[in-house]
Order: C-alpha cells, then structure tokens, then sequence
C-alpha cells in the first residue's frame, strides 16, 4: 500500500469560515417577477446571505423586495450599471443610499462620473462598484465598440481609473482578478460574475472561471445566477459554491502565511 503520511490533508472550513464565505457568495435574482424572486430566497434559506436586485426585477418590484430583503436581515445588491452625466450618477447614488443598499454598481468609463457616485455615497456604507467590462463580452466585441485594447488591458486601465477615484471595488472576471489585486492592493473589493462550476455550462458569458480560480486569484466576492437558479438542487449548488469559496481562501491565506 502507498505511504500517504506525507500527503497533508486539506483542512475543513469551520462554521465561522463557511459562515464569512456566503457572505462573499452573491445570487443574482435573474427572475422575471418578485414573487419568483422571493420564492428562491425562501428556498435557499440561510444558504445565501447577499442577493443582487438587476435590470429585469427593477421594472417588476425589485426596489419592494431589496427592502423586504433588508428587513429580513439579508444584505442587497443593485445592479442597476448606472452610466449618465456625474450630476445624475451622484444623486441617483444618493437615493440608492437613502434606500440601505449594500452594493450599487455604476459603469465605470470615466474619472468625474466615479468620484461623482462616490461622492453621492457619501459615508453611507454603501459600496460603489465599477463594472469594468461585461464579462459577455470578448475580444471581437470590445474591438466593435472601436476600443482597440484587449478586454484584459481594458479591465485593468478601467480598474486603475476606478482605484484612483476613488471606489469601493469594480465588478470584472475572475481571469482578470489577479492583475487588479496587484494594482490595487488588498483592500479594493474585486467582485466577480461569469462564475460556471468546473464543468458547468457556461451560457452567454464569454470570460469564465471556477469559484475557486476567481478566489484565489484575489476575488472579494463572486456574483453567481444560472448555476444555482437553474439548479434542480438549488440550495445545494449554493452550499457548495460556498464550501468553494471557503476552502480556496483558507488555502490562499495558508500558503500566504508560509
Ligand atoms: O447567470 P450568471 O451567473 O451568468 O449571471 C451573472 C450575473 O452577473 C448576471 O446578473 C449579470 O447581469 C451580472 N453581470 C455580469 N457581468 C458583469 C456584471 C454583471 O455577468 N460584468
């Protein structure tokens, strides 16, 4: 028989770290109607403590739910991709505060309209995020929008400008990740969609990773829709994601204190 003794065993996340790895997990509540919406919250339960409120609920009692939502404890994400002149972006930002937002994501394209939505912040606790570049997006369609650069030097040059002005983190893939940690340093939240579990379909996104590659990478947070609501065993497609999520950050600090 082999000799295994030298072979370490990967320790179990604790309760307290798979506790802090859902709270880095985000389920995109893609659903056409806030009752869908609510009956997923339901079923998942204490499995998903952050959900992101986008396009297609807004206009379907998604700004009801974000504050149902908050009342039940949970913390809420807007994806409302806010892009319009700084005076707009900065008192749009303002009211999406006043609501007890957790996360709002603006595009991030220019200086003034970044410092203008964290301005409208203010010390609210809300946290401005910077959508670098949609992560359906590839090569062929950045070049379309006439930007000659490649999407990973686009996500970079926009993160910097992000950084510099002064936002709480930017929403980018997780392939870009680890270029953005080492410009911004530790604290700059890296929140990443296009997440597909190994092997998993990857549907319209073009730039995907594995959960555990988005964290180790230097990811804060991972925004997760279509593995867990196309699920047929959706709280367990959370669970695991968030077991995922602890144990690849449990290694990444491990090797860091080596
Ligand atoms: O279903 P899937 O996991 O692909 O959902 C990803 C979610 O992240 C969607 O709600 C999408 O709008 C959002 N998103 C993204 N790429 C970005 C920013 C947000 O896919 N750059």
């Amino acid at each position: 028989m082999a000799d295994t003794r030298s072979i370490p065993t990967p320790a179990l996340p604790t309760p307290a770290e798979i506790a802090a790895a859902r709270d880095r997990l985000i389920v995109a509540l893609d659903l056409p109607t806030a009752t869908a919406a609510r009956a997923l919250v339901d079923r998942l339960d204490d499995a998903a403590s952050v959900y992101k409120i986008g396009h297609e609920l807004l206009f379907a009692g998604g700004i009801d739910l974000a504050a149902d939502l908050k009342r039940s404890g949970k913390r809420v994400f807007l994806d409302l991709k806010l892009l319009d002149i700084a005076n707009t972006v900065q008192r749009s930002v303002a009211n999406a505060a006043r609501l007890g937002a957790d996360f709002l994501t603006i595009h991030g394209h220019d200086r003034a309209t970044i410092a203008a939505a964290v301005a409208g912040r203010g010390d609210s606790g809300l946290k401005v995020l910077c959508v670098t570049v949609l992560t359906s997006l590839s090569q062929s369609d950045v070049f379309e929008q006439g930007i000659e650069m490649t999407p990973a030097d686009l996500v970079l040059y926009r993160a910097k400008m992000a950084f510099a002005a002064g936002a709480d983190g930017v929403v980018a893939s997780g392939q870009e990740a680890a270029a953005i940690r080492a410009a911004t340093g530790p604290d700059f939240l890296i929140v990443t969609p296009g997440i597909r579990p190994a092997g998993g379909d990857h549907g319209d996104q073009a730039r995907v990773t594995t959960p555990a590659q988005a964290i180790a990478s230097g990811a804060t947070h991972l925004v997760v829709g279509r593995p867990i609501t196309g699920a047929v065993e959706e709280k367990t497609a959370a669970d695991v994601i968030t077991h995922e999520i602890a144990t690849s950050r449990s290694a990444l600090s491990s090797r860091r204190a080596k």
